[in-house]
């Protein structure tokens, strides 16, 4: 008996996808015996420090933590959160009410969507932009409405935003420090937001993956922005901040309505984050000082040495205040998209980078270059960058 496998409505909403032709060309340059230097992917090479691993090896040795978790974090690991984010960003969140555990920013953002939006409404999307967010307005069989990010803030214009769309949105995700265009927020832009959210009645499902990787000002929270707890949710992860992307922890917190949608969508498809991967993020938050200081150390310094391989090969881009991301323009003149600049520069300096495609539309026109690959690496990647002509 064969079964009737005919693939859900919803799998077909996602878009097709577009790297095939790249990723074969990085196999076969490898296959070649070329090496690749990898600037692709967003994903820490350093290992997660060790005091945290370790509070991880004591924590599974206790039978306790082999249990069923709670749904919404352990009372502890909720405290130790919102206490984290007063101290952080001056904020005050009830842990009981108002936050709660994700196994990644990625699933809490994901199911977010599923709980709050409906067939037929609009979910606005920054592009260029993380996936996930408007594959998940797609999952809930709701529209992605573009937010297009363009220079020189990277900052989407509201104002632009057509009267039939907003009466029709019921959700909109922004995302700073960002992530592919490494551009920031200020608080004036966060309360435009805020108010836009109530004058239209839209919830704001802010992304501050990035808010620890900095290297000027510390970025802010939206929810510092007065009215922000009635209209916001804020999702946090321990990813980026810790190099902890394998271990799946994050949190989201703001508005109870939200916050309670999500729990309510989770609880019934999830049981929750690994109780010793709790307590390791405890340790985390914890150590915050220590362990956050060096790991930004490491990407600034990368992130000097690429924008100096940069200049002097003659692209255009911003040198980043914040996230591990550079982004740049492919020159004037280079007749082709993002893709097939990708596939130039993989050709003729064996350097890999994501193109800006990838990321929307609006994100056309431009390349992003991870700092997540060992120090010799990004140093070799800078000198094939540096004399590189196009
Ligand atoms: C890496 C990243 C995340 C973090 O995802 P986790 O699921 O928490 O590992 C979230 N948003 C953006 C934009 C990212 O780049």
């Amino acid at each position: 008996m064969e079964i009737r496998l005919r693939g859900s409505i919803r799998l077909q909403t996602l878009p097709p996808y577009l790297f095939a032709e790249l990723d074969r060309k990085k196999e076969d340059t490898e296959a070649s015996g070329r090496e690749v230097l990898d600037l692709g992917v967003g994903d820490p090479d350093i290992p997660t420090p060790r005091p945290i691993v370790e509070e991880l090896r004591a924590a599974v040795l206790d039978p306790a933590t082999h249990r069923y978790p709670s749904y919404r974090g352990s009372a502890e690991f909720r405290e130790a959160a919102a206490a984290w984010l007063k101290k952080r960003f001056d904020i005050d969140v009830n842990p009981a009410t108002e936050l709660i555990s994700v196994i990644g920013t990625k699933e809490g953002l994901f199911h977010l969507a599923l709980a709050i939006a409906n067939p037929g409404d609009y979910v606005l999307v920054p592009d260029p932009a993380y996936p996930v967010y408007a594959n998940a307005a797609r999952f809930a069989h709701a529209t992605p409405y573009p937010l297009p990010l363009e220079p020189p803030d990277f900052l989407p214009r509201l104002d632009l935003i057509p009267d039939d769309v907003l009466e029709q949105a019921s959700l909109m995700y922004l995302n700073y420090p960002n992530n592919p265009t490494s551009a920031t927020a200020t608080r004036e832009f966060f309360r435009q937001v805020v108010e836009f959210a109530h004058k239209n009645r839209i919830a704001v499902c802010h992304d501050a993956a990035y808010s620890e990787i900095y290297f000027g000002e510390p970025p802010p929270s939206i929810l510092e922005i007065e009215g922000a707890m009635d209209v916001a949710i804020e999702m946090h992860s321990l990813s980026k901040t810790y190099n902890m992307t394998g271990w799946r922890v994050g949190f989201a917190c703001g508005n109870q309505d939200l916050v309670e949608a999500l729990a309510t969508t989770k609880t019934n498809l999830d049981s929750g984050v690994f109780v010793a991967i709790q307590r390791a993020a405890i340790k985390a938050f914890s150590l915050y000082d220590e362990l956050t200081g060096p790991i930004r150390d490491t990407y600034r310094s990368r992130r000097d040495v690429i924008a100096a391989a940069l200049d002097e090969a003659g692209f255009a881009f911003k040198r980043p205040d914040a996230t591990f991301y550079v982004w740049f323009e492919i020159p004037d003149g280079f007749r082709g998209g993002s893709v097939e600049f990708a596939g130039q520069l993989l050709e003729r300096a064996g350097v890999l980078v994501a193109p800006g495609v990838g990321f929307g539309e609006h994100g056309e026109g431009y390349c992003r270059i991870s700092l997540t690959a060992p120090d010799d690496v990004i140093k070799r990647a800078a000198e094939k960058l540096a004399a590189y002509r196009a």
